[in-house]
C-alpha cells in the first residue's frame, strides 16, 4: 500500500480541470491520498495553460506555494505550457519532473523514484506524435462535472497556440461519452458540462481516423437521454460549427440548458480575416438571431480579443459597437499577448499595451452592462437554481439555467440541490436575489 500524498493545481480552462481528475484518479488507483495543495503532500503535480497571462510567473509562484509547505517535495509540471516550453519549467527552481501531451497521463509510472534532482528531468515528445485520445471527466471537486467529449484542433487561428501544445482534433467514442455520463449520474451529480478543444467538430477522429462517424448534433441527441442527469451544458462552441438543428435540439431539450458560449474574436471583418477565422460577422449575428429566436431566455455570452495586431481605433469601435447592437448576456475579454511560433506574433501593426489595456477596460464595461440589462430582464421570471458548495462571506451561490448568478444566505441543505425561485431584485453586488418557489431535486 502505497501511502504517499499528492496534491494538484490546476490552471486554466475546463478541459484542464477534467483532466487532472482523471490525472488524480489514476493516482488514487496507485494507492496514492490526495491532499489539498495547501496541505503537507510528498508530490506536487501542476497542470499547466499556455493561455494565462503570465504563465511563467504563475507557475513560478505556484512552485513555490509547494515549497513553503514541502521543501523535500516532488514537485512535476504537466499540461499545455509543459508540452509548449518544457526546458522553460524545467529550469524553475524545484522543479523534478516535466510531462509533455503523451506522458501526462502516465505520470505515475515517472514516480517510482522521488529523489529530488537538481534540474527538471523532461519527457516531452513532437506534438504530431499526440494522435491518441484519453477520456476524462472530473468529479468530485465541484457540484458540475466537466466531460471531455474532444481534444485539439486542425483549424490555424493565428494567435493561437492549443493546436501546438494539443495537436489534432480528435474526439472520444460515443459509446465512451454515454458511459461517462453514466458514471457521472451516478456519483450524484446535477450537472455536465460538455468540455473539449473545439467541441463543435466532434465526430472527427473518433475512431482514430479523420472521418466523422458521428457529429456534434448525435453526440448532444444521444446525451440528451441519459438518464439521472439533470443539466447538461454546451461550453464553448465555434460560431461556424453551431448549427440550426443544435439549437433546435436545445430549446426542445429535456436536460441542455439554454446557455451557448461563442467564440467571437473581432467585430471586425478585417481582424477576424487576419485571425483566420472561419466566419465573418453576419454569420455570428445569424447565429445570435436563430438562439434567441427559439429561445428567447437564452444566456449567451461571447469571447472577444482586443488588441490584436492591426487593429485599429477604427476596428476597435467597430467591434464595440457591433457588440453594443447585438443580443449578447456577457462577455469574456482577452487582451492580445504574443505567444511565441504563432503566425500573429510576426504581423505588422503592433498595438501598444497601453492601448490595448484601454479597450480592455471599455469591454469589460460593457459587458458589466450587457450582464445587467439581461439579469433585469430575468427579473419576475421563474428559473430552477442548482446551488453550489461554497460559503461565500455568509452566502450560498447558484446558477440558474439560463446561467443567472444568484444568492441567499448560506444554508448547507442546498448545496447540490435544484429549487424553482422566482428572480425578484438585482443585489448592489450585482447577483440575483429570488424566492423559493419548490424544491425539485434535493
Ligand atoms: S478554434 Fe482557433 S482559437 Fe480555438 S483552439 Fe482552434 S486554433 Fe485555437
Amino acid at each position: 500500500m502505497n501511502s504517499k500524498k499528492v496534491a494538484f493545481y490546476t490552471l486554466g480552462c475546463k478541459l484542464n480541470f477534467s483532466e487532472t481528475s482523471t490525472i488524480a484518479r489514476s493516482f488514487k488507483d496507485e494507492g496514492f491520498q490526495r491532499v489539498d495543495f495547501k496541505d503537507n503532500a510528498d508530490i506536487y503535480v501542476i497542470n499547466t495553460c499556455s493561455v494565462t497571462e503570465n504563465a511563467d510567473k504563475r507557475f513560478k509562484s505556484i512552485v513555490k506555494q509547494a515549497q513553503k509547505v514541502n521543501p523535500d517535495a516532488f514537485v512535476a509540471a504537466i499540461g499545455c505550457y509543459a508540452q509548449l516550453k518544457p526546458e522553460e519549467l524545467a529550469d524553475v527552481n524545484g522543479v523534478d519532473l516535466v510531462l509533455g501531451a503523451t506522458e501526462k497521463f502516465k505520470i505515475t509510472d515517472y514516480l517510482n523514484d522521488l529523489t529530488k534532482n537538481d534540474f527538471g528531468e523532461v519527457h516531452s515528445c513532437e506534438i504530431e506524435e499526440a494522435d491518441f485520445y484519453v477520456g476524462s471527466y472530473s468529479i468530485g471537486d465541484r457540484t458540475r462535472a466537466f466531460l471531455k467529449v474532444q481534444d485539439g484542433c486542425d483549424y490555424k487561428c493565428t494567435y493561437c497556440t492549443i493546436p501546438l501544445a494539443r495537436g489534432i482534433s480528435r474526439s472520444d467514442t460515443m459509446e465512451n461519452v454515454i458511459k461517462n455520463a453514466k458514471e457521472i449520474a451516478e456519483q450524484d451529480i446535477r450537472e455536465i458540462v460538455l468540455t473539449g478543444v473545439n467541441i463543435g467538430d466532434y465526430g472527427k477522429g473518433e475512431f482514430g481516423n479523420k472521418k466523422h462517424e458521428h457529429t456534434f448534433l448525435d453526440l448532444v441527441t444521444e446525451l440528451d437521454k441519459v438518464e439521472g442527469i439533470e443539466r447538461l451544458r454546451i461550453s464553448s462552441i465555434e460560431p461556424n460549427l453551431l448549427k440550426n438543428e443544435t439549437i433546435d435540439l436545445v430549446s426542445k431539450s429535456r436536460a441542455f440548458v439554454p446557455h451557448f458560449h461563442v467564440p467571437l474574436q473581432s467585430g471586425s471583418n478585417d481582424i477576424l480575416k487576419k485571425m483566420k477565422r472561419r466566419y465573418m460577422k453576419e454569420l455570428y449575428v445569424d447565429r445570435v438571431f436563430k438562439i434567441k429566436e427559439v429561445m428567447p431566455h437564452a444566456c449567451i455570452g461571447v469571447d472577444v480579443i482586443v488588441g490584436f495586431p492591426g487593429e485599429t481605433d477604427e476596428h476597435f469601435l467597430e467591434t464595440y459597437n457591433f457588440l453594443n447592437e447585438l443580443d449578447i448576456s456577457y462577455l469574456h475579454v482577452f487582451t492580445y499577448s504574443e505567444r511565441d511560433n504563432t503566425e500573429a506574433a510576426e504581423m505588422e501593426g503592433v498595438v501598444y499595451k497601453n492601448v490595448r489595456a484601454k479597450r480592455s477596460k471599455m469591454l469589460r464595461g460593457l459587458s458589466a452592462k450587457k450582464r445587467r440589462a439581461f439579469y433585469e430582464n430575468q427579473l419576475g421570471t421563474e428559473r430552477t437554481v442548482l446551488f453550489e458548495g461554497e460559503n461565500k462571506e455568509g452566502y450560498i451561490h447558484g446558477f440558474t439555467e439560463n446561467y443567472v448568478k444568484v444568492k441567499t444566505p448560506w444554508n448547507p441543505e442546498l448545496i447540490n440541490t435544484l429549487h424553482k425561485v422566482n428572480l425578484t431584485k438585482i443585489d448592489e453586488d450585482g447577483l440575483v436575489r429570488f424566492d423559493f418557489v419548490k424544491a425539485l431535486v434535493s
